[in-house]
């Protein structure tokens, strides 16, 4: 089965100047345990990740990056691309619904993005999930099932280890409407089918699957609880040092039960 070790993973967005950032992680630094069983993976904005990578113990917080250009180098005034991430930041997050309905990225950005974190050790966090329209059509699983076959073309099985997955249903996110851990369950069960398929019965009970879509700190433990769910991928909640420890402390104890 996929790692005992929850993954708990903080989406700042567009938030914090570096100042902020800083003095931000500072408290988080001094807030959260240090847990064998908890990784936690913060995504500041791109200014502020170098300095907060010099400011964090790598013990108790790693970097994801929420953005990059899928190019390694080149003529691409404004873009950062995963060869320039490399070695700073472990995890990218790839295919974000405010990056595919805001910013109008197609499957074939996000796949050329996937494979470019791969080519240079960054781990994608590959985020898929239906939109409210989708889902009162009856369409999540074949939502799901074209983003994953969108997002993953190319991706040997060797690779795909590499892979985390996050479920985020797009009406959840940032809305405060919560998903039902029901909701969640057959949604991560058809995405674990859809990668059995794709890669095998190991793979698809090692990939580490996340949830994502206005959880807080009283909605946790039930997610991390739900059958499937190796973690989750939170925004608003983790730019509030209470809310964010009192997550990490529930993914804490859900690996204690
Ligand atoms: C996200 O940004 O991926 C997210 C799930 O946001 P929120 O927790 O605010 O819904």
């Amino acid at each position: 089965m996929a790692s005992t070790k929850k993954l708990i993973v903080g989406n700042w967005k567009m938030n914090f100047t570096i100042h902020d950032a800083s003095i931000f992680v500072h408290k988080l630094a001094k807030e959260i345990d240090v847990h064998r069983d908890v990784e936690v993976v913060l995504a500041p904005t791109l200014l502020a990740l170098q300095p907060v990578s010099l400011q964090i113990d790598r013990r108790q917080f790693k970097l994801a990056v929420q953005n990059f250009y899928w190019r390694d180098f080149g003529a691409f005034t404004g873009e950062v691309s995963a060869s320039q991430l490399r070695g700073l930041v472990e995890y990218a997050l790839i295919g974000h619904s405010e990056r595919r309905h805001v910013f109008h990225e197609h499957d074939k950005d996000i796949r050329s993005k996937v494979q470019a974190a791969l080519r240079n050790d960054i781990r994608p966090i590959l985020c898929i999930g239906e939109t409210a329209h989708e889902r009162a059509a009856g369409e999540t699983n074949d939502k799901i099932h074209d983003q994953l076959l969108g997002g993953l073309a190319n991706v040997t099985s060797e690779e795909f280890t590499n892979v985390v997955i996050a479920y985020e249903p797009v009406w959840a996110i940032g809305t405060g409407n919560n998903a039902t851990p029901d909701d969640v369950e057959k949604a991560i069960r058809a995405i674990r089918r859809q990668i059995e398929h794709l890669y095998g019965k190991t793979a698809a009970g090692h990939v580490r699957i996340l949830y994502g879509g206005s959880v807080k700190s009283d909605s946790a433990k039930t997610y991390l609880a739900t059958p499937g769910v190796d973690g989750l991928l939170v925004g608003g909640a983790s730019l509030n040092v209470h809310e964010f420890e009192a997550i990490v402390a529930a993914a804490h104890q859900t690996g204690n039960v």
